[in-house]
């Protein structure tokens, strides 16, 4: 992309209204604009980053087994009804009249759609294990919008949901998740330390809130700092094996990692004093195993392999997607901007013309452009006739992973600059070896 021909509605000055660094970074980098509190539009560099997480959400679940699919936003109250939620689920819900005075809302969370779907659908159990998800928009109508992306009312989130026959699978489906989502995470270039957690309105004994330590956070947590030396990287794992996704959950939840919420101060003392931490964090996902909750209610049976009715153990899945771009730059930032990591950048590299009219920078400007998008990368060239400390500037704020600077006096020795946002290291080599060095 070219910024001269693209988008980009950068602000100088610090906008007032935003509390916390990840919402001032948004709105002066031109991703996001306000339409009413909580409510937002996605301007071309936010989209994109959005889509990137979007991405990696799918290849994770994909991988996991899950199947994608997308459920309507407007639902109707009667399935609501059904599950006892209608009333219970109080003022976040969008209540809407349609022209015929029939109940709608805007949904909060899909579980009384996917069960009805389910149970239009399935009927024995030799149709399951299933676990399907989409990610999609979702309105909570929050008493207190704040923070940009990180507590909107209308949001991005990726929500999933297993059916199976007994406890044991749809604990196995559980266990899925948390997998799927630790490699998840990581992929974006973040520590989610999943933290046992309360049931809250999904209800339901197991439950775990993945949690990204921050200052600005809104949860409280309490952990043993060895939680913080887990990583998955790279390993591989077997989806299918019981065994494989236990061991995982049981290597990363067995250090104590609690919300306020189920903190116990006497088991927290049983860890060793110089490990106790007590801080805060932003909540990026929450998986839950609620059983027949649903299934019961709305009446989603499966005939078992002795011919009776039974109803189906279900699970619900949550990531918040819109949200993880606040918690990504939360943790990634500096005074001069955001520092995106390579797995979700909205470009790969930025090309820097220090001295646009000039025939040779100019030239070599778009030889960079070409061989970098050959080679499978995207570029964001700043072609725009202004002076170089402002095109730093944008870069900077913009945070994309690498630079590569090209001037005149450069071009007569044959180099160019590659410069590192987050160290920023700078080295001079030929435009070659720059870009072969970015792929
Ligand atoms: P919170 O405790 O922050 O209100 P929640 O527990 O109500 O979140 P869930 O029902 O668990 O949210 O939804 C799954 C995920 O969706 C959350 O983990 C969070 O990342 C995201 N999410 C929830 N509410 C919002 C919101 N208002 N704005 C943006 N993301 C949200
Ligand atoms: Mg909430
Ligand atoms: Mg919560
Ligand atoms: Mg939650």
């Amino acid at each position: 992309m070219r910024l001269s021909r693209y988008f980009l509605p950068v602000l100088k000055e610090n906008p007032s209204e935003a509390q916390i660094v990840s919402h001032r970074l948004m709105l002066r980098a031109g991703m996001i604009k306000q339409s009413s509190a909580g409510i937002y539009s996605w301007l071309p560099l936010g989209f994109k980053v959005l889509k990137k997480i979007e991405s990696i959400v799918h290849d994770e679940q994909i991988r996991a087994g899950h199947i994608p699919m997308l459920m309507s936003t407007m639902q109707s109250a009667d399935l609501w009804r059904e599950s006892g939620r209608y009333d219970d689920y109080g003022q976040e819900m969008l209540r809407i009249k349609d022209r015929h005075d029939r109940d709608m809302l805007f949904g909060p969370t899909n579980e009384e759609m996917i069960t009805d779907i389910f149970r239009s659908h399935v009927s024995s159990y030799k149709d399951l294990p299933l676990t399907m998800y989409q990610v999609q928009w979702k309105f909570r109508d929050e008493v207190r919008p704040r923070f940009g992306v990180m507590r909107g009312r209308e949001f991005y989130m990726k929500d999933g949901y297993n059916f199976d026959l007994t406890k044991e699978d749809a604990l196995h489906a559980y266990n899925r998740h948390l997998v799927s989502y630790l490699r998840t995470y990581e992929r974006m270039g973040l520590q989610a330390i999943p933290m046992r957690a309360d049931g809250g309105p999904i209800g339901g004994d197991y439950t775990h809130e993945f949690l990204v330590l921050a200052e600005t956070g809104e949860s409280e947590v309490f952990y043993d700092s060895a939680v913080t030396d887990l990583t998955f990287g790279d390993r591989e794992i077997d989806y299918d094996s019981v065994e494989q996704c236990q061991g995982v959950l049981e290597e990363f939840t067995s250090k104590y990692a609690r919300t306020d919420e189920t903190h116990e101060e006497a088991l927290f003392n049983e860890v060793p004093e110089e490990r106790r931490r007590s801080a805060r964090g932003i909540e990026v996902g929450q998986i839950f195993y609620f059983g027949t909750k649903y299934s019961e209610s709305m009446g989603a049976t499966v005939q078992g392999p002795d011919g009776k009715p039974t109803p189906v153990h279900m699970g619900s899945h949550g990531i918040g997607v819109s949200r993880l771009l606040g918690a990504i730059i939360e943790a990634n930032h500096d005074d001069n901007g955001i520092i995106w990591p390579e797995g979700v950048t909205p470009f790969h590299c930025g090309i820097v013309n220090l001295k646009q009219g000039d025939e040779a920078a100019d030239a070599a400007c778009n030889d960079l452009y070409k061989a970098m998008t050959a080679a499978g990368l995207d570029p964001l060239y700043d072609d725009r006739k202004e002076r170089a400390g402002g095109k730093f500037a944008t870069m900077d704020l913009i945070g994309l992973p690498w630079r590569i600077t090209v001037g005149p006096r450069g071009l007569k020795n044959g180099v160019v600059e590659l410069t590192s946002r987050r160290s920023g290291e700078s080295e001079e080599l030929a435009p070659e070896a720059a870009v072969a060095k970015l792929v």
